[in-house]
């Protein structure tokens, strides 16, 4: 494994039911054959439809799943089926951070406590006045004033709660966090300062994220690399820009296309139509061809396997793709609605360093 590899998935499937009590219940097949390479450093995202996989393999890369097949590798050890002593170690350097700022808290504990607890677990060297003094250095880490470790949860807005979750995630001094979807429970003009929070965490404590969301302008403005999901399956995987600019997965194009647009423009462009299949019944070979505008007999007779197709690494399971040209002006954002164009421009002006003022109680 390259040196600059801290994550790495090979192989990685997860089936629900089957066996044991839920022996007669229809297997779901949520994850398949997975691999990825996420690098020291950077920000990966994954991307898909609700339903398409992404939160089972977060759980899955966290450990906090079990594969039925295949391989993870956190810090050039096999993570796959740890226990005991070594799983309590990869919690110490990987955390995560929930969707839901409201219910990931426990409302009878202080900030002070709900922070202060993966300490007493990671650090249990620290005496309780250095363990406060932790505290109120993460509390400040996260853009909060120290008092607020005597508060308890209901106090804060989201934002701020979900600041709250940073920083406990931040308590045990981890090398790399997840986020599942960590800012799509909040609203539009809080969630470029969480992500602003993040990019600077990510950048001075030298932070690698895993980011998982359905919202493609938060991908674009925080994320090196991007895998896109569908039914279980990475259709698509490569650099923002490669991925955003030149996708050349027709259902990438059509993520995209549906990214919203202003009235009378949406005839012109590809929409994703049609419901995603079940995962306990997924269509024969290429999961995607019964959506693909390309789709001929052939694409379900075998699953595409993917194929790399630029030299930097971006990757792309179609059995079509060299037939399928990125879309003509793709490079050029397509034009967007009014509420679009205002998240873009608080994503941009969080990025190129404008103040943040976040919000009080
Ligand atoms: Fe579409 Fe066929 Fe490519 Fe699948 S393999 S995405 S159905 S063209």
């Amino acid at each position: 494994m390259s040196t600059d590899v801290i994550l790495k998935a090979e192989g990685l499937t997860k089936r629900f039911g089957g066996g044991g009590f839920l022996a007669k219940a229809p297997v779901v097949q949520a994850v398949s054959d997975i691999a990825l390479e996420v690098r020291r450093g950077e920000t990966f995202a994954i991307v898909g439809e609700s339903g398409c996989g992404k939160s089972t393999l977060a759980r899955l890369l966290m450990r906090l799943l079990e594969p039925t097949a295949g391989q993870v590798t956190f810090d050039g050890q096999d993570i796959s089926h740890v226990a005991g002593a070594g799983l309590t170690r990869l919690r110490r350097d990987m955390q995560f951070i929930f969707q839901d700022p409201f219910s990931s808290l426990n409302p009878r504990m202080t900030v002070g406590k709900l922070i202060g607890e993966p300490l007493e677990v990671h650090a249990p060297e620290l005496t309780a006045h250095e363990r406060r003094r932790k505290v109120a250095e993460l509390l400040q880490q996260v853009g909060l004033p120290a008092e607020h470790a005597n508060r308890y949860p209901h106090e804060f807005s989201g934002g701020q709660r979900q600041r709250i979750g940073i920083a406990r995630a931040l308590a045990s001094g981890p090398k790399l966090i997840i986020g599942d979807e960590p800012v799509s429970a909040l609203d539009v003009s809080v969630q470029a300062q969480v992500i602003n929070l993040l990019g600077d965490l990510s950048r001075d404590l030298g932070l690698t994220l895993v980011i998982i969301a359905h919202d493609l302008g938060v991908i674009r403005h925080m994320s090196d690399r991007v895998a896109v999901m569908y039914l279980g399956r990475i259709v698509e995987m490569g650099t923002a820009a490669e991925v955003f600019d030149q996708p050349r997965h027709p259902y990438t194009q059509a993520l995209l296309a549906s990214i919203p647009a202003p009235r009378g423009a949406e005839e012109a462009r590809p929409q994703l139509t049609g419901e995603m299949p079940s995962p306990s019944a997924p269509p024969s070979g290429c999961a995607f061809h019964t959506r693909c505008p390309h789709a001929t007999p052939a694409c379900s007779a075998a699953i595409p396997a993917p194929v790399r197709v630029s030299d930097s690494g971006h990757s792309v399971a179609c059995h079509r793709w060299a037939d399928i040209p990125a879309p003509e002006g793709q490079a050029t954002p397509p034009a967007r609605s009014e509420q679009a164009e205002a998240r873009f421009a608080l994503y941009r002006a969080a990025l190129a360093g404008a103040e943040v003022q976040y919000a009080e109680p």
